[in-house]
């Protein structure tokens, strides 16, 4: 199959579909890639390290004249100009909150197979988790640096020092994100309290941390008390189709201690605290009541190396399927074949055609 990597053109965006690496092993599989020049500067990959691989390199309109374009962003409107029938798209959508680029890959009959709708047998979301995965960690680090006082915080280390008590970090949601948060944290020394309401998910905690966190029911009560003493709060619930729950309430946040943080990793779904608002990486944090907010909707766009790599580990294995069997990679595998969002001018994800008020 002839395989296309374009450059992504969305603000700030420094990942890229495939990796040199990535690049190899398809051109090994008799695959040809024709990689835009330029694609992987933002993730410290080189044209030549492309070349290398086996790539050709080409111009945006030559990579887009593929049989498979591989992303990882959606199209923007200057791209709809290349969506055609005889396309496959695989690509991060988010079609729901996006009516006009639904209708262009309709109109166009694209076959738009998106990567936040492939599933496991598990339902789990393969190609969601390592955004997570980095996110996760990434609130840790993020609220560390935000706890010294130069940043507004109230001029903490997160792991004491001897002689000297640990930040305490609460973690609401002990999901993928939750989890990953809490191991930098426990790695960093903190004391850690982790809330789900998932008995299942904290008997799986408590397990795996073997004593290090406390593991704690997701009740009103619990939480008030939990982030009264806390220093550093990470919002990491998810209700899959839904808004995030408020949590935290503004009422509460008096009750937090001054110059202590919150990071709310679940923005991108509304937030688990009532006072966050999505910001950016120019200008991550504001501050209520003395409590310094961090509403980053996009985290691992600060560490698009780390984020390229961890998404290509996880897209070229389906990559590959879809490039030696073309759609009868999906018919194969029911998993991916919930990744089909559209196909030959059709929507075929109900959740998108309800958000829409589309047929599908
Ligand atoms: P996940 O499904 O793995 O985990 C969510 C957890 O929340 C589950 O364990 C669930 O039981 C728990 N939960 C649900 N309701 C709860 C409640 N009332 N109290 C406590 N726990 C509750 O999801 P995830 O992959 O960890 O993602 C978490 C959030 O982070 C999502 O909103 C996701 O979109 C977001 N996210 C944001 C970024 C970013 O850059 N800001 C990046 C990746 C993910």
């Amino acid at each position: 199959m002839i395989i296309g990597i374009p450059k992504e053109i969305k603000t700030l965006e420094n990942r890229v579909a495939m990796t040199p690496g990535a690049v190899e092993t398809l051109v090994r599989q008799g695959h040809t890639l024709l990689v835009e020049a330029g694609a992987g500067l933002g993730s410290g990959l080189s044209d030549e390290e492309y070349a290398a691989a086996g790539a050709k390199m080409v111009t945006a309109a030559e990579a887009w004249g593929a049989q498979m374009v591989i992303k990882v962003k959606e199209p923007l409107e200057s791209e709809f100009g290349f969506l055609r029938k005889d396309l496959i798209l695989f690509t991060y959508l988010h079609l729901a909150a996006a009516g006009s680029l639904t209708r262009a890959l309709l109109k166009a009959g694209t076959i738009g197979i998106a990567y936040e709708t492939v599933t496991l047998p598990d339902g789990s979301l393969p190609l969601l988790t390592p955004m997570s995965e980095v996110a996760g960690r990434m609130a840790t680090q993020v609220g560390a640096h935000y706890l010294e006082k130069n940043q507004g915080g109230r001029g903490m280390l997160l792991g004491g020092v001897p002689g000297v008590a640990p930040a305490s970090v609460v973690v609401i949601g002990g999901g993928v994100v939750g989890t990953n948060a809490a191991r930098i944290a426990v790695g960093m020394g903190a004391q850690v309290t982790i809330l789900d309401l998932s008995h299942r998910r904290l008997q799986y905690l408590d397990d795996i941390f073997q004593g290090r966190v406390t593991t704690m029911a997701s009740t009103e009560p619990n939480i008030r008390a939990a982030i009264q003493s806390a220093d550093l709060v990470i919002g990491a619930v998810l209700v899959p189709g839904a808004k995030a729950p408020k949590l935290v309430t503004r009422e509460m946040l008096p009750t937090m201690k001054e110059g202590s943080v919150i990071v709310d990793v679940a923005v991108d779904q509304g937030g688990c605290v009532e006072t966050i608002k999505a910001t950016t990486h120019d200008n991550p944090v504001y501050t209520v009541d003395g409590v310094v907010h961090y509403g980053v909707a996009n985290m691992p766009g600060a560490v698009p190396r780390t984020s390229t790599f961890a998404l290509v580990n996880q897209t070229l294995p389906y990559a590959m399927r879809i490039a030696r069997d073309g759609m009868g990679a999906l018919k194969k595998d029911p998993g991916l074949a919930l990744g089909l969002n559209t196909f030959e001018g059709k929507l075929t994800c109900p959740a998108v055609g309800q958000a829409l008020g589309i047929d599908s």
